[in-house]
């Protein structure tokens, strides 16, 4: 698969870490191809994160999305699940690898500064979810 889907959390954007994120994204060979600054109400992040609904954590994790504005993009670049998993790092950024932009940017599991899709399949579903024909190139 050549596609996947980010979004640049609340928690990185109040920071004002779009920029260095995207710069680490682009430096790393990603191409954008659809990027919008956007948020999230209750009901989206409810069925984007349903996988997680029965979790401990949903109510916060619905909360903690909805909080501000997020940067959702589309990138482009061979074998680009599995790169943007290792360029982002473990969900944990006390786990996640040295560089990594989580390790560099997050605060907590919660808190994790970026999202990153997890297979080809939902990459599809969630670049879809957040994008129009028209918005990607
Ligand atoms: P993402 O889907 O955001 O790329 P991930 O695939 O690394 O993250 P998941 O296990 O799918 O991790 O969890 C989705 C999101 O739910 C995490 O990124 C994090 O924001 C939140 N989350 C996961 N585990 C916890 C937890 N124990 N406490 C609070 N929030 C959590």
């Amino acid at each position: 698969g050549h596609k996947t889907f980010t979004m640049l959390k609340p928690d990185a954007v109040e920071n004002g870490h779009i920029g260095a994120i995207l710069n680490q994204i682009t430096s790393s060979g990603f191409k954008i191809s659809a990027m919008k600054l956007t948020q999230m109400t209750q009901a989206d992040a409810e069925e984007f994160y349903a996988i997680h609904k029965e979790r401990p954590f949903f109510g916060e994790l619905v909360e903690f999305m909805t909080r501000g504005p997020i940067v959702a993009a589309i990138l482009e670049k061979e074998n680009a699940v599995e790169d943007f998993r290792a360029l982002i790092g473990a969900t944990n950024p006390e786990d996640a690898a040295e560089g990594t932009i989580r390790k560099k940017y997050a605060a907590s599991v919660g808190e994790n500064a970026v999202h990153g899709s997890d297979s080809d399949e939902n990459a599809e579903i969630e670049a879809a979810f957040h994008f129009s024909g028209r918005e990607t190139f």
